[in-house]
């Protein structure tokens, strides 16, 4: 099984409901992505994917977080714009586009969301 990881940032505001702590009160991140796919085994050229396409892909898709407020977008309307679930959305937006680009023969497993240094949140397909 091969693995290729590649990784973007974005900035942009959020608040979380219901939460009492630091991220109650509107404020922002630069939060710092990276997604993995996954093939079992190369294309012709020795490769899982080109690195290019991934990140365009992933870039395509942080576009639709870059500089806003979380909140007021669709997605965030009822869950929280949490790094957790940031991670589910671009994991959602990025999963049918790697399948497209690879005809089916790469899966995306997993999106990280860090929004500092030291925090980290991850989704991953519930594959090894
Ligand atoms: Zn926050």
């Amino acid at each position: 099984m091969f693995e290729l990881k590649v990784t973007n940032r974005f900035a942009a505001a959020h608040n979380l409901r219901e939460f009492y702590g630091r991220c109650e009160d509107l404020h922002g991140h630069n939060w710092f992505v990276e997604a993995r796919v996954r093939a079992e085994e190369l294309d012709k050229t020795g490769l899982v994917m080109d690195f290019g396409v991934i990140k365009k892909i992933l870039h395509e898709v942080l576009d639709l977080l870059d500089h806003k407020y979380l909140n007021e977008l669709e997605y965030f309307k009822t869950d929280n714009p949490s790094s957790e679930n940031i991670a589910v959305l671009i994991f959602q937006e990025m999963a049918p586009r790697i399948t497209e680009a690879s005809e089916g023969r790469v899966r995306l497993h997993s999106v990280s969301a860090w929004e500092n240094e030291s925090s980290c949140a991850t989704y991953a397909d519930g594959q090894a």
